[in-house]
């Protein structure tokens, strides 16, 4: 089990890390990183040497080792040898979905801090119980809690939905449809009230579910942007397309086989079984100009390839098929330059590093564009792009600090010395 545990080190203005630590949170209010090698969006070409100061939890200044005098209230941590990054971000979880029974309060504490202490400071959840989701995402903001910072959305989806079991289960309580958090949605919904109540549940953005057509998609999009919260969905709602959505200006879409949608009202009956690459190969292409699209209209894409993945490894699920639909339209998105960031949607037994690595062996993304993925691009998808997801002054410090390049392997990434979250730091035990 994780310990937490308080300390204060200073030690002529360096502090070294003790073997003997468990996984501890350390309290220090100013330092500095120093003779770390920074890799992110901004620094493409790995910058070596550098030192980074952490001042209130933000980084407030970046140079080169020495050619700076550290003031005597900053402790300086010497990571000689060692690889920054920012802070991971998994765009798709979901931690709340049932909070009475598999979700409940001790095992989903016990997955955020796994998560942090992986390198993960931030997550997006794509919709469970909103009342909970609040809860947790205080606690994870102010430090009450072990967790990545958590963004949740309220959910929107056409009436049929409201019978599915995990939509019960998130509203215990509350007339199924009517939560603010989960709307059900018809032609004659006031969509003003109905915008203003999921932005009241504290939610960063509206997800789209399914369900509803392109229209009204189209007017929930709308309204949305005039009161100033997100729009992301799945990639097609039965009634919309992919295209439709992208046009209305949603502003990502998860769950990259769907896409497919785009070409078709069903899967066609012959692509539901076994097939060779070469099959696969000639016949999974959208036959529109969407990537184009969404490159134009800077939709991004969450492409969820671990959670196809996990389940393809049953030949005769319909996941087998999606996943060779969606591992071929991400490879021909990232070509066409649509931006992809970094969801999981998985039961967390894996996390994001394996998304990464994913998108590497599978969609030919090179390591640095999979850390951009799950990075930059990532905290765009959110809409915390302004304080989050890149190494530069005047961002919050959400940091990981790895013992092996991440661009020489891409398990590198698993190789993690320290994260600092919110500017607090975290130390695992190794
Ligand atoms: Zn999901």
């Amino acid at each position: 089990m994780h310990k937490r545990i308080h300390i204060l080190l200073f030690l002529s203005g360096t502090l070294f890390f003790p073997l003997c630590f468990l996984h501890a949170q350390i309290a220090l209010k100013d330092f500095a990183l120093t003779g770390v090698t920074l890799i992110d969006a901004g620094h493409t070409k790995p910058s070596a040497n550098q030192t980074v100061v952490v001042k209130n939890n933000m980084i407030s200044d970046i140079f080169p080792d020495g050619s700076k005098i550290l003031p005597d209230s900053v402790v300086a941590i010497n990571l000689n040898g060692k690889y920054l990054i920012p802070g991971l971000i998994d765009t798709h979880v979901h931690m709340a979905t049932d909070p009475s029974d598999i979700d409940n309060r001790a095992t989903t504490l016990n997955v955020l801090s796994k998560m942090l202490y992986s390198g993960i400071t931030s997550v997006r959840d794509m919709a469970g119980d909103a009342r909970t989701l609040a809860s947790y995402s205080r606690d994870a903001m102010t430090g009450d809690i072990i967790s990545p910072n958590i963004y949740y959305s309220a959910l929107m989806a056409g009436p049929q939905f409201f019978e599915d079991p995990r939509v019960v289960s998130s509203t215990k309580g509350i007339v199924t449809g009517k939560a603010p958090y989960m709307q059900a949605i018809s032609d004659t919904t006031n969509l003003v009230l109905a915008v203003a109540r999921a932005k009241g549940t504290g939610a960063t953005g509206i997800k789209l579910y399914a369900n509803l057509s392109a229209q009204l998609a189209t007017k929930i999009i709308a309204e949305a942007q005039r009161q100033q919260i997100k729009v992301w969905g799945h990639g097609w709602l039965q009634g919309a397309r992919p295209t439709d959505l992208v046009k209305a200006g949603i502003s990502s879409v998860s769950h990259v086989p769907l896409l497919i949608y785009e070409n078709f009202d069903s899967i066609p009956v012959s692509w539901r079984s076994k097939h060779d690459d070469k099959f696969w190969d000639d016949s999974v292409h959208i036959h529109s100009d969407l990537y184009k699209l969404m490159k134009a209209n800077n939709t991004i894409l969450d492409a969820t390839l671990l959670t196809y993945k996990r389940a393809a490894k049953n030949e005769n699920s319909r996941w087998y098929y999606q996943y060779q639909i969606g591992k071929r339209l991400i490879r021909d998105a990232y070509k066409a330059g649509v931006k992809i960031c970094t969801g999981t949607d998985d039961d967390q037994e894996e996390f994001v590093q394996y998304e990464m690595q994913l998108l590497t062996e599978e969609a030919g993304f090179s390591n640095m564009d999979a850390l951009i993925a799950a990075t930059k691009t990532a905290a765009e998808a959110i809409g915390i792009e302004n304080t989050r997801g890149t190494i530069e002054p005047n961002k919050i410090a959400d940091l990981v600090v790895l013992d092996k390049n991440p661009l020489a392997k891409i398990e590198n990434i698993r190789t993690v010395f320290l994260v600092i979250k919110n500017g607090e730091i975290f130390k695992a035990d190794k």
